[in-house]
Protein backbone atom coordinates (compact mmCIF):
# COMPACT_ATOMS: atom_id res chain seq x y z
CA UNK A 1 0.00 0.00 0.00
CA UNK A 2 1.39 3.64 -0.76
CA UNK A 3 1.08 6.28 1.84
CA UNK A 4 -1.93 8.97 0.88
CA UNK A 5 0.37 11.91 0.92
CA UNK A 6 3.22 10.12 -1.12
CA UNK A 7 3.83 11.78 -4.58
CA UNK A 8 4.13 8.76 -6.68
CA UNK A 9 4.66 10.48 -9.91
CA UNK A 10 7.37 11.80 -8.42
CA UNK A 11 8.92 9.42 -6.70
CA UNK A 12 9.12 7.23 -10.15
CA UNK A 13 10.50 10.42 -12.05
CA UNK A 14 13.43 9.88 -9.37
CA UNK A 15 13.39 6.25 -9.26
CA UNK A 16 13.86 6.54 -13.32
CA UNK A 17 16.64 9.44 -13.52
CA UNK A 18 18.47 7.72 -10.80
CA UNK A 19 18.32 4.38 -12.67
CA UNK A 20 19.35 5.86 -16.13
CA UNK A 21 22.44 7.87 -15.07
CA UNK A 22 24.36 5.50 -12.75
CA UNK A 23 27.25 4.16 -13.87
CA UNK A 24 27.91 1.09 -11.95
CA UNK A 25 25.07 -1.10 -13.99
CA UNK A 26 24.14 -1.26 -16.82
CA UNK A 27 20.18 -1.87 -18.37
CA UNK A 28 20.14 -2.80 -22.25
CA UNK A 29 16.86 -4.13 -24.75
CA UNK A 30 18.73 -5.69 -27.52
CA UNK A 31 16.84 -6.35 -30.64
CA UNK A 32 19.01 -8.82 -32.62
CA UNK A 33 16.26 -9.68 -35.25
CA UNK A 34 12.73 -8.69 -36.36
CA UNK A 35 12.50 -12.50 -38.26
CA UNK A 36 10.24 -15.06 -37.26
CA UNK A 37 8.46 -17.89 -38.88
CA UNK A 38 5.47 -18.31 -36.84
CA UNK A 39 3.64 -14.86 -38.04
CA UNK A 40 1.07 -15.05 -34.82
CA UNK A 41 -2.38 -13.40 -36.13
CA UNK A 42 -1.98 -10.81 -33.40
CA UNK A 43 1.76 -9.91 -33.90
CA UNK A 44 2.40 -6.05 -34.91
CA UNK A 45 5.90 -6.81 -36.37
CA UNK A 46 6.13 -6.05 -40.05
CA UNK A 47 9.45 -8.43 -40.51
CA UNK A 48 11.03 -5.50 -42.67
CA UNK A 49 14.43 -4.65 -41.14
CA UNK A 50 15.38 -8.03 -40.49
CA UNK A 51 18.37 -9.08 -38.23
CA UNK A 52 20.91 -6.67 -36.60
CA UNK A 53 23.66 -6.42 -39.60
CA UNK A 54 27.26 -7.71 -38.27
CA UNK A 55 28.94 -3.90 -37.60
CA UNK A 56 25.99 -2.95 -35.29
CA UNK A 57 26.76 -6.43 -32.92
CA UNK A 58 30.64 -5.80 -33.42
CA UNK A 59 29.54 -2.31 -32.11
CA UNK A 60 27.04 -3.28 -29.31
CA UNK A 61 30.19 -6.14 -27.96
CA UNK A 62 32.86 -3.16 -28.55
CA UNK A 63 30.54 -0.43 -26.19
CA UNK A 64 29.87 -3.68 -23.41
CA UNK A 65 33.78 -4.00 -23.46
CA UNK A 66 33.93 -0.49 -22.68
CA UNK A 67 31.45 -0.23 -20.11
CA UNK A 68 32.64 -3.44 -18.68
CA UNK A 69 35.64 -1.61 -17.12
CA UNK A 70 32.74 0.17 -14.89
CA UNK A 71 30.49 -1.16 -14.30
CA UNK A 72 29.04 -3.97 -11.78
CA UNK A 73 26.04 -5.61 -13.06
CA UNK A 74 24.02 -6.13 -16.40
CA UNK A 75 20.71 -6.27 -17.20
CA UNK A 76 19.91 -7.92 -20.64
CA UNK A 77 16.20 -8.32 -21.93
CA UNK A 78 16.19 -9.51 -25.44
CA UNK A 79 13.44 -7.96 -27.73
CA UNK A 80 12.15 -8.81 -31.05
CA UNK A 81 11.12 -11.87 -32.81
CA UNK A 82 11.60 -15.66 -32.57
CA UNK A 83 15.10 -16.08 -30.86
CA UNK A 84 15.92 -19.70 -32.65
CA UNK A 85 15.83 -17.65 -35.96
CA UNK A 86 19.35 -15.64 -35.29
CA UNK A 87 20.69 -18.58 -32.12
CA UNK A 88 24.52 -17.71 -33.12
CA UNK A 89 23.88 -13.94 -32.14
CA UNK A 90 22.33 -14.43 -28.86
CA UNK A 91 24.77 -17.04 -28.21
CA UNK A 92 28.15 -14.96 -29.29
CA UNK A 93 26.38 -11.37 -27.41
CA UNK A 94 25.49 -13.92 -24.24
CA UNK A 95 28.99 -15.47 -23.83
CA UNK A 96 30.69 -12.07 -24.80
CA UNK A 97 28.61 -10.31 -21.69
CA UNK A 98 29.57 -13.41 -19.78
CA UNK A 99 33.49 -12.99 -20.78
CA UNK A 100 33.33 -9.89 -19.75
CA UNK A 101 31.43 -10.42 -16.03
CA UNK A 102 33.73 -12.90 -15.43
CA UNK A 103 36.59 -10.81 -16.48
CA UNK A 104 36.24 -7.29 -14.99
S1 LIG B 1 7.35 -12.09 -33.34
FE1 LIG B 1 6.21 -12.99 -31.65
S2 LIG B 1 4.11 -12.37 -31.97
FE2 LIG B 1 5.17 -11.99 -33.89
S3 LIG B 1 4.82 -13.83 -35.12
FE3 LIG B 1 6.72 -14.12 -33.99
S4 LIG B 1 6.17 -15.18 -32.08
FE4 LIG B 1 4.30 -14.31 -32.99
Amino acid sequence: MVEENTDELRRATYLHETGIHRTDKLFLTIMPTEQCNFRCVYCYESFLRGSMLPDIRKGLISFVEKKSKTINDYFVDWFGGEPLYLLGTYLLITFKYLFYSLLF
